[in-house]
């Protein structure tokens, strides 16, 4: 288990690692880059690089931790990839569930797996489970989500590379926007950006606007710390009412 930089967690559990490319956010995934660069390092559980693979010497991880922590689960790999046994994710769950005082968050691209496991399971309720959608034509992960019983949901919009258009936010807690970082980065326009803030202020949405990435703004190419998380004058970093 590690702390993170990802500013809307606490600390990444990866209780598998390595994933394969589904869809155009994949395109330039950080998790392959990391993944080949931990495996040239030599570091446990990269030995495959980014082949997906179940770690269960992991799962115990957050049985020994009493301070109660937001967990990103899985940030190296996604835990509905489709080589990933369900009967493991029963094992994630039940730790999950043994361990209250965590919250755990789930982010997925693999909505119909997602939909699968759930048919007959109930998510446990310190569970918050999220989709990403990165443009206009993966809106349906969204409704996908809404059909599942979990106490948070919510939406990943990053890396946001296309417009989104409007969306149905009903039944969703909390959307977090972002741009592409790295050397090829695609470009994140504020009008995309602007659209889904206003859209979140209206239906009540906590909005969390975590980066511009690679690009600014103002469309130009620079550090992305220069460019920071300035939207409409000010930082979004709303986080969901947990009741
Ligand atoms: S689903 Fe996530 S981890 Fe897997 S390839 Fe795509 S971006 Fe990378």
């Amino acid at each position: 288990m590690k702390a993170t930089k990802i500013e809307w967690t606490e600390a990444t559990w990866n209780p598998s690692v390595g994933c394969s490319k589904v869809t155009d956010g994949c395109k330039n995934c950080y998790a392959e880059i990391m993944a080949k660069r931990l495996q040239a390092m030599g570091a446990c559980g990269y030995e495959d690089g980014f082949k997906f693979k179940i770690l269960p010497e992991r799962l115990s991880q957050p049985l020994s931790i009493r301070k109660p922590t937001k967990f990103f689960v899985n940030s190296m790999s996604d835990l509905f990839h489709k080589n990933m046994p369900f009967e493991f994710l029963d094992r994630i769950f039940e730790v999950i569930e043994k361990t209250p005082q965590h919250n755990y968050q789930i982010l997925t691209k693999r909505e119909s797996i997602l939909k699968k496991y759930f048919l007959k399971r109930t998510a446990p309720k310190n569970v918050w489970l999220g989709v990403t959608v990165e443009h206009g034509g993966t809106k349906n992960r969204i409704d996908v989500l809404r059909s599942i019983e979990t106490s948070v949901r919510f939406i990943s919009i990053e890396p946001l590379i296309g417009d989104i258009g409007e969306l149905n936010l009903k039944g969703i807690h909390w959307v977090i926007v972002g741009g592409e970082s790295g050397v090829s980065a695609r470009p994140m326009n504020s009008k995309w950006a602007v659209n889904i803030q206003k859209q979140c202020a209206e239906q009540k949405i906590a909005f969390f606007f975590k980066q511009w990435g690679t690009w600014g703004a103002d469309g130009v190419r620079r550090n992305k710390k220069k460019n920071g998380s300035i939207l409409l004058g000010r930082e979004w970093k709303e986080e969901p009412v947990l009741s």
